[in-house]
């Protein structure tokens, strides 16, 4: 089956053709991603307004982009799939009234798309992984550790108790002026730095809960600019490393304990440890959880860096997913700022939960 699918939710517009055979095995034929960064790097961050009109003037485009790509015309396609939510309202809305547009004049089935469903499912487009998997999804708004039991069946077993990780890293840059987003910036500055030179705290190590907090490094990263400033080159690289190697010893911390958390709920272990969101393409992550694969037998499935970061290809992808189990969605569907994957958690829905 061959699925469109339409991306945005933040500061990404994006459209993809993927197919899905009846194996279960999916193919990108074409993923056309537009980022919005030069309009949002002045106010150091995303503007909601801009973001929504930018999706605007270039969606059409895009959609056509993605068809001439895969070579696919509208036709052909099984079904139209839009993320619809969570995210900035004024983007979903573009994007899913176009697919509404799309379905209703093509006479296709509409997929209306969780966004946080896209990232956990992306590692099953790229991988042969079954269900139930250990997800680790760490993004811009987001940080948890879930249980993806099956389609559309999640338990939350941990989550960020103030900052989402890609949230800190764009603070991080931001405080040390290297701009939006911030972390690519952090991680290419991490990449010649001292890791050592400064003792970061390693927030919640040891505790029994797999949860997540940034707020205290990000402070203590802060304390430690102010104290040196003005900051040499070498001072922001080294402030970078030390960060940037906190950071993973709290996600190989926190992982360690949700794997130990999924044994005893679900009474068996993962088929794999899966990571998506945008911080699942920090290299220094990825190695710190491939150690953790080694210690613990674990096969770890991470996704290629452009997958990880918001894209068409993984909304087409999760549509497929559902078009395949016969889910689809009326025209009435409505786009949501917030929507948790485990609407039972505590506090779901709020932001970063
Ligand atoms: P959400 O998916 O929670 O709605 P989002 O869509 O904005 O949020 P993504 O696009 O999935 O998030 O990820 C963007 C985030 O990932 C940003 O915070 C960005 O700084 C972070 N990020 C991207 N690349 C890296 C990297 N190499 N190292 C660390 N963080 C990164
Ligand atoms: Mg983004
Ligand atoms: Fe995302």
């Amino acid at each position: 089956m061959l699925v469109l699918g339409i991306e945005t939710t933040c500061d990404e517009t994006s459209a993809a053709i993927v197919a899905r055979n009846e194996d279960g095995e999916g193919e990108i034929l074409s993923n056309v991603v537009l980022s919005q960064i030069a309009e949002h790097a002045a106010y150091g961050g995303v503007v909601p307004e801009i973001a929504a009109r930018a999706h605007v003037e270039v969606l059409d485009h895009i959609i056509e982009q993605a068809l001439e790509e895969a070579n696919v015309r509208f036709d052909r396609l099984d079904g139209i799939a839009a993320a619809a939510g969570p995210g900035l309202i004024g983007g979903v809305i573009v994007g899913l009234t176009t697919a509404k547009a799309l379905a209703l004049s093509l006479g296709k089935p509409l997929v209306a798309v969780n966004h946080l469903e896209a990232h956990a499912l992306t590692p099953r487009l790229t991988d042969q992984v079954t269900f139930p998997y250990l997800l680790l999804l760490a993004s811009g708004g987001h940080t948890q550790l879930l249980a993806v039991r099956g389609l559309g069946d999640y338990v939350r077993l941990g989550t960020t108790i103030d900052d989402a990780i890609g949230e800190a890293f764009d603070k991080t840059a931001k405080m040390l002026g290297l701009g939006y987003p911030g972390g690519p910036a952090v991680e290419a500055q991490a990449m010649s730095g001292d890791a050592a030179r400064f003792a970061f705290p390693r927030p919640l190590q040891g505790r029994p809960d797999p949860n997540f907090s940034l707020s205290g490094l990000k402070t203590a990263v802060r304390l430690e600019a102010e104290r040196l400033a003005p900051l040499a080159a070498k001072d922001i690289r080294d402030l970078c490393a030390s960060f940037q190697a906190a950071v993973v010893d709290m996600v190989v911390d926190r992982t360690r304990v949700g794997l130990r958390r999924f044994r005893e709920t679900a009474g068996q272990s993962p088929s794999a440890l899966v990571i998506a969101g945008g911080v699942a393409a920090n290299l220094a992550i990825r190695r710190g959880l491939q150690r953790l694969g080694a210690e613990t037998g674990l096969r770890i499935v991470m996704p290629p860096a452009a997958l990880c970061t918001d894209n068409g290809a993984m909304i087409a992808w999760a549509g497929a997913e559902r078009l395949s189990a016969g889910i689809t969605d009326g025209l009435d569907v409505s786009p949501r700022a917030r929507w948790p994957l485990d609407p039972n958690a505590p506090g779901a829905g709020k932001q970063g939960l």
